[in-house]
């Protein structure tokens, strides 16, 4: 039996969640189709999901299309919550990525092919909506190879379009388009060529079907299908193809150990449940697992997907995606066992730009609350909780409004707390601009830390977040040490000299030192001629904030790519709105009615843009957008106020973190 981890990705509203729901009936596996709009479905089955037909966190469901087992991994397709998205990513073997044939390319799609890409994952596209009024499938096909990629191949065309008699008629083995795929396949393939031209008979129809799944696979054509997840055209042959053309997983099962995770829940009980993809090896129930740094546990159960359903199983195999219990210790994104390549660490969408405190309507609930993000936070680490501890308040990180509604109502309805939140600021990032050196010498100067401790800091490439390097031997300090060193490198570097998060900042450890392990003539340990793990964690950040000093940062906000549709006799008034909020607009597209233009805007801009839009545009304005880059500030940079005591206040610091 193969597997297939399969990811739906589009938009918001393209349609994901109704083709999820068409797929699975179309298995037999749900006797009754799903509906978004009457909240049905199998797939959002949260509360909030269903009152807001939208899907907010990924969801599994799995089915058979002819010896192929399909887990098919729903993910929420509003830019709010492209973390989750992210998080999926890394376990797909392929993915089918929704357009729709009223709306075309949305900003959202862009940004998931660009993230497909990257990943090289193999991938369908499924132009939805056919029957829908304004359907213009001609076009969205024009619009996908100027803007997605030229590499396409239709598998079909649909004939009237924009109602309900829409109908997908799916290319077969005629000549012409026996013709043409061989002219695609054989841009990527000079011995399709030549087998043609020597002989065309000797090319059947079924060899050239192999040779797409294999280009398919490889990433180097994208074949498209047309159809309706309403009316159920074009759900068959996309289904049929999903099986045929994308290339399904017999992984090692005696090979070292190898998953990813990357969905964390809660039981009613409180027991933590980890969704982990199984790349090679097996986990096996009662086993004992390791998730890195030391962190492991005994799995005490698992649960596989079968057929819409799940299923209690001794062992989790390789390709499988299943449920573990047992695991207390495990987070998001935790590798069990060894990578060795497979999934990924690296970051494939943009960070949360926003950031707000969140403030209990009864302070009483403050316990409860804190508990309460605590718990949200496993489930999404990028809201990434900053505790001020000067101000006793929480900032919690946001992509935006609707991931704030969510919070907010999640919180109400599950945790029974009412919230509020402090106004939305935008985050910025520091880079360092040169190289900083500092070290602190046991027992030298006012140093009164058991410990010595050297840094280096520089720039590191884009996007490479933080790297910590040994310039030290291994073997020369007890390995918590050098863990305690790491551990408070990562802290300190989420508030740099202007009170940012530092990235792209490579820090390298070049001197250590330590006193070793000291007892009394009684036996017992003594902590005051013996380093301990807490002497490098309070030095590290005085030696790291000086070094970081020396380097010197710049500041960075977040810029966003936009794209804005308008009427198009209000154009040249609303460029110069655009230019107002900072914006640089590219050439426009100017259309009869309609026009639009794309390009940079600062994060900062967005929501005000977003709010004067209806009253600027007629309420017929458009504004899509997704983060781009950081761009450094001209003039003075904004500062963050500090959550803690700045290290570089020397003195209130040794205060504060006496050992
Ligand atoms: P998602 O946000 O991408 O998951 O999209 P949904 O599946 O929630 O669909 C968004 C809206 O579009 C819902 O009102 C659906 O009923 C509607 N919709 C989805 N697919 C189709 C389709 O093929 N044709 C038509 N006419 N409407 C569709």
């Amino acid at each position: 039996m193969a597997l297939l981890n399969l990811g739906i990705l589009a938009h918001v509203d393209a349609g994901k969640t109704s083709l999820t729901e068409r797929l699975l009936h179309l298995a037999g596996v749900r006797t009754e189709l799903g509906s978004v709009d009457a909240g049905s479905t199998l797939t959002d089955s949260m509360e909030l999901e269903r009152q807001r037909g939208i899907t907010i966190r990924s969801a599994v469901a799995s089915f058979m299309i002819g010896d192929t087992q399909v887990n098919l991994l729903d993910t929420p397709g509003h830019p709010d919550f492209i973390a989750e998205v992210e998080r999926v990513l890394g376990v797909l073997d392929g993915a089918v990525l929704v357009v729709s044939a009223v709306e075309g390319v949305q900003a959202q799609t862009r940004i998931l092919m660009r993230a497909l890409r990257r990943l090289d994952l193999p991938l369908l596209l499924f132009v939805n909506k056919i029957d829908r009024t304004g359907a213009n499938p001609e076009r969205v096909l024009r619009d996908v190879m100027d803007r997605l990629t030229p590499d396409v191949v239709p598998m079909g065309y649909v004939s009237q379009p924009g109602g309900p008699q829409a109908r997908f008629q799916p290319y077969g083995p005629d000549d012409e388009f026996r013709t043409r795929l061989v002219d695609v396949l054989a841009t990527h393939d000079e011995g399709i060529i030549a087998a043609y031209v020597a002989d065309d008979s000797a090319l059947p129809y079924a060899l050239l079907r192999k040779e797409l799944g294999k280009q398919i696979a490889r990433c180097q054509v994208f074949p498209v299908f047309f159809g309706s997840a309403i009316t159920g055209q074009g759900a068959d042959v996309l289904m049929s193809a999903i099986a045929e053309l994308l290339p399904g997983l017999d992984g090692d099962a005696d090979g070292d150990l190898s998953a990813t995770v990357f969905k964390i829940d809660r039981e009613a009980s409180g027991e933590k449940v980890a969704y982990v993809r199984v790349f090679s090896g097996t986990v096996h129930v009662r086993s004992r697992v390791d998730f890195g740094r030391g962190r492991g546990g005994k799995v005490t159960g698992i649960v596989l997907f079968t057929n819409g359903a799940t299923e209690r199983s001794a062992t989790l195999g390789p390709g499988q995606i299943g449920k573990l219990w047992g695991l207390a210790d495990i987070r998001i994104g935790d590798t069990i066992g060894t990578r060795n390549g497979h999934g990924t660490d690296q970051r494939q969408f943009a960070p949360p730009t926003l950031e707000t405190v969140i403030v209990p309507r009864v302070s009483a609930a403050k316990g409860t609350l804190n508990a309460a993000l605590r718990l949200l936070a496993e489930q999404d680490p990028l809201i990434n909780l900053r505790q001020d501890d000067i101000r006793q308040e929480t900032y919690v990180s946001l992509y935006g409004e609707v991931q704030k509604e969510v919070i907010q109502a999640t919180l109400a309805g599950d945790f029974g707390v009412d919230v509020d939140f402090r106004e939305t600021t935008t985050i910025c990032v520091e880079r360092p601009v040169g190289t900083g050196e500092a070290v602190e010498v046991l027992r030298v100067g006012d140093n009164p830390y058991l410990a010595t401790v050297g840094l280096r800091v520089e720039r590191g490439p884009l996007g490479s977040g933080v790297t910590f390097r040994l310039g030290v031997e291994l073997g020369s300090m007890p390995l918590a040490f050098f863990r305690a060193v790491e551990e408070a490198v990562q802290g300190t570097l989420r508030q740099g000299l202007h009170g940012w998060e530092v990235i792209d900042c490579a820090v390298t450890l070049h001197r250590s030192g330590y006193l070793a392990r000291q007892s009394h003539s009684h036996g017992s340990f003594d902590k005051s001629m013996s380093s301990t793990a807490t002497d490098f964690r309070y030095l590290t950040p005085l030696v790291l904030m000086a070094a970081l000093r020396q380097a010197g940062t710049t500041v960075h906000e977040p810029l966003h790519w936009f794209r804005l549709e308008m009427p198009t006799d209000l154009y040249t008034s609303m460029l110069q709105v655009l230019t107002k909020y900072g914006a640089v607009p590219q050439v426009p597209t100017i259309g009869g009615e309609l026009s639009t233009v794309e390009g940079e805007i600062p994060a900062a801009s967005i929501h005000a843009l977003q709010q004067q839009l209806p009253s600027l545009t007629r309420g017929e304005g458009v504004l899509e957008s997704a983060f781009e880059r950081w761009e450094q500030v001209v003039g003075t940079p904004p500062e963050r106020p500090r959550t803690d005591i700045n290290p570089l206040e020397r003195a209130r610091y040794l205060l504060a973190m006496r050992r």
